[in-house]
């Protein structure tokens, strides 16, 4: 079987969260089973000694475009001045175009390779339904983002105005790529078991709700793993010491080494969006500050939380604003407790991450956090919340330092979180798709 799987980004080469490690770690994963080849942007802060594979002409509404295919160890980059010449994969104005183009590339694409399926990943991929006549799979990493525009856009990016409808494209007057891409495709994923419950939920459905459960039969959550080779406290080059769950008691020197300290430390990495219960964070700031803890907050995002984080000068608290691989690597090997108050988490990989590094996640359950960490010892061995709400967090965390901490990270480090559980669930999928 062929597969052509499709992301905005791919790490090492590009990554902003979550959907930048699966990208890499499911399609390495799945070549166990089938013939798999991912295809992703070259943004010009991506540097690639690739071979130019393809060139050829799309058109797009009136204009037309010339398309450089190139590859790279078993992975495809699309280029296209539009498309690439940027700085940060999106976030700009004409993010509708530059996704239109990438979509109708990768649906040639498609065509060039004669696959036997496309895997699309979230909106930014999710118009590869319309432009792609073969078999295709949508996975939606998050349904908060669904590529929304003006109804104006439509002729420009060829969209059939008879898809102009509440069964396809359209959303409260505009056009939705996602919403098209869910109508489109034959299966459609979610990262979780849970969170494909809540998505057709009031609460969690970001307004896709109704539609969602009229899709149900097609819709299915496979939870997310993490690249275990990727994540590796036995051989981390970020780490100041590498150690295994034979050799726990050598993690502590990672803590002492980066903060000097040997009080339990809380660590918060992640966007500064309201999703993932920052502003939880920072009303008890104060409250920290007066407690036996350090608590260390890596991320970026909206500026009202970075300004707030730069604000807060205690001795015990400690930011750091911007994206830092290595320092968030250290970290998960240097933490007794990884924070994630999310009000939703389609599944989060943070959780997974610290595990892995012997840490303690506390989260409050919901998504693909409520199928990973339990307050019992079936998954991850951590603490949840019982609502969503600082009072709440400042409890469970209070609650956190009176529990055996190293016992639970040690018992943790045993969670198998691996991505080849979810390869196997994935590819289980292919095979229906492609042969029933
Ligand atoms: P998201 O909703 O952002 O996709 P996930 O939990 O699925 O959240 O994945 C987050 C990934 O991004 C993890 O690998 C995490 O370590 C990483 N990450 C997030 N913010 C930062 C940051 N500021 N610096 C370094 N890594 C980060």
């Amino acid at each position: 079987m062929r597969v052509l799987f499709a992301a905005a980004e791919i790490y090492p080469y590009a990554k902003t969260g979550g959907l930048g490690d699966i990208a890499a770690a499911l399609p390495k994963a799945l070549a166990n089973y089938c013939s798999i080849t991912s295809v992703m942007p070259l943004y010009s802060f991506v540097a690639i000694e690739g071979q130019l594979k393809h060139t050829f002409f799309l058109s797009l509404g009136s204009e037309r475009y010339e398309i450089k295919i190139y590859s790279q160890e078993g992975t495809y980059f699309v280029y296209e001045p539009t498309l690439c010449d940027v700085k940060r994969p999106y976030g700009y104005a004409n993010d509708w175009l530059r996704f239109a183009i990438f979509c109708k590339a990768v649906a040639k694409l498609a065509q060039i390779l004669q696959v036997d399926l496309l895997h699309l990943n979230d909106w930014h991929t999710a118009l590869g339904a319309y432009y792609y006549e073969g078999k295709k799979i949508l996975t939606i990493h998050n349904l908060a983002y669904q590529g929304i525009f003006p109804a104006s856009i439509m002729e420009k990016i060829d969209l059939d105005p008879a898809l102009f409808d509440m069964e396809h494209f359209e959303f409260w007057g505009k056009v939705n790529y996602l919403k098209g891409g869910i109508a489109l495709s034959e299966a459609v994923t979610t990262v979780s078991p849970t969170y494909a419950e809540e998505i057709q939920t009031a609460e969690f459905g970001c307004g896709l709700d109704g539609f969602l459960r009229r899709y149900a039969s097609k819709l299915r959550g496979i939870l997310n793993g993490i690249d275990y080779s990727v994540w590796n406290p036995a051989t981390d080059g970020a780490l100041f010491v590498n150690f295994d769950r034979s050799s726990y008691e050598r993690r502590i020197e990672n803590k002492e080494r980066l903060l000097h300290t040997q009080k339990p430390l809380f660590v918060f990495i992640g966007r500064l969006v309201e999703q993932k219960g920052i502003h939880l964070l920072l009303a008890l700031l104060e409250r920290f500050a007066a407690m036996p803890l350090e608590l260390f907050i890596v991320g970026e995002g909206d500026a009202k939380y970075a300004k707030a984080l730069q604000q807060a000068h205690f001795t015990n608290i400690h930011t750091f604003i911007g994206y830092d691989e290595r320092l968030s690597r250290r970290l998960y090997a240097a933490c007794d407790f990884l924070l994630m108050p999310s009000l939703f988490e389609p599944c989060g990989l943070n959780q997974m991450i610290a595990a892995r590094y012997g840490g303690v996640p506390i989260v409050n359950p919901v998504g693909g956090l409520r199928d990973t960490v339990h307050q019992n010892r079936e998954c991850a061995w951590g603490l949840c919340m019982s609502e969503p709400t600082a009072d709440d967090l400042l409890a469970t965390i209070e609650q956190a330092l009176l529990l055996p901490r190293d016992l639970m990270g040690h018992f943790n480090m045993g969670c198998d979180f691996s991505i080849e559980r979810s390869a196997r669930d994935y590819f289980a999928l292919y095979q229906e798709i492609v042969w029933i």
